[in-house]
């Protein structure tokens, strides 16, 4: 039974009332149990439950909402996992270079991002301190004194100085000295105008260290190798020209593969490897022909060296003025 509100004195249990022709009806029926979807009575065909049942809407997110929250708790286990997993194995991979620059220093943006959702993790056991002994790294009858101590600035030696020549040793102590040596090998080669790598036999000691940075303006790419060793070189090769801190005023053109693959360890003897490209992979082949006793003339073409001999006549005067012995050829 149907009937206008106006024209109803009193509205009996169990009646429904058109109230607007906008078909809005009103359900008064005490008698009948709640909806099922919330307290209304209104049932099926109830228009809060159609518009906006604050229950129904809950149980249609429900499946939505269990999903979301699996997904974050899988996500926030796996994050933990390997936080704690390998965050304590980063340091050992920060090695090869300084710590704190170059891809380093993205690995030190995302422990701090890490860190600050997940917490630090558990410390690795720290390594029982290595005493630095008071004996210096063997490094060769014209290793200058001080040469792994802290904060020495070494000369860096001219052709035809014989350490350029001489053998170099693998490394086979890696303590605090190494380091230090790194770290002089940095200094030292910033104090040259652009110098962009040294190696460890320009300075006199004949070990197999080398150190180079592509953009000596930051301290990003700075780059650490001991004992390092190609394994691969590319097949193609370009020609560019070169110069060197142990022979300066000059300059010439060299071949070199255009990109290697490298073995090596770091200054805690960790071992590890590296594909090099452009003009790092020139830098690094440079270096490293210094620890096999290689120079960079040795590679330029003899119609070009020609022109260079006169370079290298005079610094020859200048070593032996200078009361240089033994020099190289
Ligand atoms: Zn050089």
């Amino acid at each position: 039974m149907h009937g206008r509100l106006q024209d109803a004195p009193s509205i009996p249990a169990g009646v429904s009332v058109a109230a607007t022709p906008l078909e809005l009806q009103l359900h008064i029926d005490q008698r009948r149990p709640p909806c099922g979807l919330c307290d209304c009575r209104q049932q099926k065909t109830c228009g809060a439950a159609r518009v906006g049942c604050s229950r129904r809407r809950f149980r249609a997110l429900r499946p939505l909402s269990l999903l979301l929250i699996a997904s974050l708790a899988v996500l926030f286990a796996s994050l933990s996992a390997s936080w704690m997993v390998c965050g304590n194995r980063l340091p050992a991979l920060r090695q090869p270079s300084v710590p704190g620059r170059g891809w380093n220093h993205r690995l030190h943006v995302w422990d701090q991002l890490v860190s600050a959702v997940l917490g630090s993790p558990t410390p690795a056991p720290a390594p029982p301190p290595r005493p630095t002994p008071d004996t210096p790294l063997p490094g060769g009858p014209d290793a200058p004194p001080g040469f792994d101590s802290e904060n020495v600035e070494l000369t860096v030696l001219r052709y035809p100085h014989p350490a350029l020549r001489r053998q170099n040793q693998n490394v086979v102590a890696f303590d605090g000295r190494l380091r230090k040596l790194a770290d002089n090998l940095f200094r030292s080669m910033y104090a040259e105008d652009d110098g962009t790598g040294l190696a460890a036999p320009q300075v006199g000691v004949n070990l197999r260290v080398m150190v180079y940075n592509p953009e000596p303006g930051s301290t990003e790419s700075e780059t650490v190798f001991v004992n390092p060793k190609i394994v691969e070189y590319s097949g193609i090769a370009d020609i560019k020209t070169e110069s060197c801190l142990s022979f300066p005023n000059m300059r010439g053109p060299v071949k070199r593969s255009t990109w290697i693959k490298v073995q090596a360890v770091d200054w805690d003897g960790v071992p590890f490897s590296r594909t090099i490209r452009g003009m790092e992979a020139r830098i690094f082949q440079h270096e490293y022909d210094h620890l096999d006793g290689v120079v960079y003339v040795d590679r330029i073409a003899d119609s070009v060296l020609a022109g260079l001999q006169p370079n290298l006549d005079l610094l020859k005067e200048e070593y032996v003025k200078a009361g240089g012995q033994n020099p190289a050829t």
